[in-house]
């Protein structure tokens, strides 16, 4: 198997899921919850569940459909379960570093998963190596998981209440006992984690959309800062340290679906006002309007109804085709992205064309997108960009890859416009974006844009931008 070149987008880390509903068939649908998930992370799944006297975990590569079969989840019984579905970032890509990892501690069995990016997990890790503990993996996950076990308190509540103050930088965490199912999230909520009602159960998960698949109704998100806490008597709450918002504003621009609540917007919402607002700013002559699809059709929609321009597709996506692949022959290969879009001449040919996408990270999808367009017989590719451009790689729990293989932290705007063949280009202006999010400066996470790390990371972003 090797890798296909892919899409030219930051890749999410990670997706989690939890549940306590002793009338419910509790595997299955965090199976269901984490397939509503898997666009969060596609190498690796995993579900652990609690009967009262123990946890069972079942991990594996592959996507939630593969390493799930019935026989799988008929092993896993219980009253709560936690899942995970895991695209590496810390950590290599092994069997090893899937989700959730289970601890047997001295108080019982402790179960994690975790969607985000430690800052300062190097240091604590080499201080749990001194206090003997020997790694099974390389994430920082399994850190976090360490320090919780080995923290002193009277029940698990305390440990984890105990325990985050420790931890810097990004976490989104669902956490399970024999008994009991935790969510938390990192004071300044960079990732996503709501909290939903199933009947008398409670369901916890990265986005509303698996919430919506399992039939559960949204609560509310989980507060940056909190810890829930659910088990035979309810649920309770505790502030674990004061929230200093941070939220990612890729979740918005391209991380999570559609289809989900997230800070209180529908995202698509977001989304299409991305698009009206990139009309605005960056305004274009055209005959045509088409998204790269996906993720970029609902500010494509934005930008057409904004700028009277009309909406089409001109591109055709293959949904089926995954991170990993049978190895591609040398002619497949430089086919490349066509393995991935096909274009529709009829809608390009002898028309001046705006294509919208939602971010370019290093040029490599966008340069031959317009290329094939060209082919097509579009006469102008006028490329917008649905957000600002990515400059500075992230350290909160996205792969962006190092700060030389940003093209725009290397090339002017107009540089990057001649590398990809496009006739224009234009960007969505930080503004822009903050406005379309309905936030501020002040309370949202836009360091890959500007390179104002919500936290001090200086010393280890200057580091990867070495590495
Ligand atoms: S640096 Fe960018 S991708 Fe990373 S958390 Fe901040 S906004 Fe999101």
């Amino acid at each position: 198997m090797q890798h296909l070149p892919t899409i030219d987008r930051p890749h999410e880390e990670c997706g989690v899921f939890g549940i306590y509903a002793p009338d419910e068939d509790v595997s299955r649908l965090t199976y269901f919850g984490l397939y509503a998930l898997q666009h969060r992370g596609q190498e690796s799944a995993g579900i652990a569940a609690g009967d009262g006297r123990g946890l069972v975990v079942k991990r594996d590569m592959g996507l939630v459909s593969q390493v799930f079969s019935e026989e799988v989840l008929r092993g896993l019984r219980g009253h709560l379960a936690i899942g995970h579905t895991r695209y590496s970032t810390t950590g290599s890509s092994q069997v090893c570093n899937a989700q959730p990892f289970l601890l047997e501690t001295y108080n019982g069995p402790f179960a994690l998963g975790h969607n985000g990016n430690l800052v300062n997990s190097r240091i604590l890790r080499d201080r749990l190596r001194e206090d003997g503990v020997t790694f099974t993996s390389t994430t920082d996950s399994e850190v976090i998981a360490w320090l919780i076990a080995l923290s002193a308190g009277p029940n698990w509540g305390a440990r984890i209440a105990r325990t985050l103050p420790k931890l810097m930088g990004a976490y989104s965490l669902v956490m399970a006992t024999a008994d009991e199912v935790f969510a938390a999230r990192d004071p300044m909520g960079v990732r996503p984690l709501c909290l939903g009602r199933l009947g008398s159960g409670w369901v916890v998960a990265s986005e509303t959309c698996a919430l919506d698949t399992i039939g559960a109704t949204f609560e509310r998100e989980i507060a940056p800062g909190e810890i829930v806490r659910i088990g035979a008597s309810g649920l309770s709450s505790y502030q674990f340290e004061p929230a200093r918002p941070a939220l990612c504003s890729f979740e918005h621009i391209y991380f999570a679906r559609p289809d989900s609540v997230l800070d209180g917007r529908l995202v698509y919402d977001v989304r299409v006002a991305l698009g009206r607002i990139l009309a605005r700013e960056q305004p274009a002559e055209a005959d045509v309007v088409i998204p790269v699809p996906d993720s970029a059709v609902p500010a494509a929609v934005g930008y057409a109804a904004e700028s009277g321009i009309p909406y089409g597709e001109g591109l055709i996506k293959n949904r089926y085709i995954g991170r990993t692949f049978i190895a591609p022959d040398q002619r497949l290969r430089d086919v490349g992205i066509g393995l991935k879009f096909n274009p529709l001449p009829g809608q390009l040919a002898g028309r001046r064309v705006v294509v919208i996408e939602d971010s370019i990270v290093r040029g490599s999808t966008s340069k031959p997108i317009v290329s094939l367009l060209r082919k097509a017989g579009a006469r102008e590719v006028h490329l917008r960009i649905s957000s600002p451009p990515y400059r500075h790689p992230c350290c909160l729990g996205m792969d962006t890859g190092r700060r030389d293989e940003l093209i725009a932290a290397q090339l002017t705007v107009d540089e990057i416009r001649s590398y990809i063949g496009a006739d224009s280009l234009g960007y969505l202006s930080e503004e822009g974006l903050l406005e379309a999010m309905g936030r501020t400066r002040s309370t949202t996470c836009l360091a890959c844009l500007d390179g104002k790390y919500p936290l001090p990371v200086q010393m280890e972003m200057d580091k990867l931008a070495l590495e």
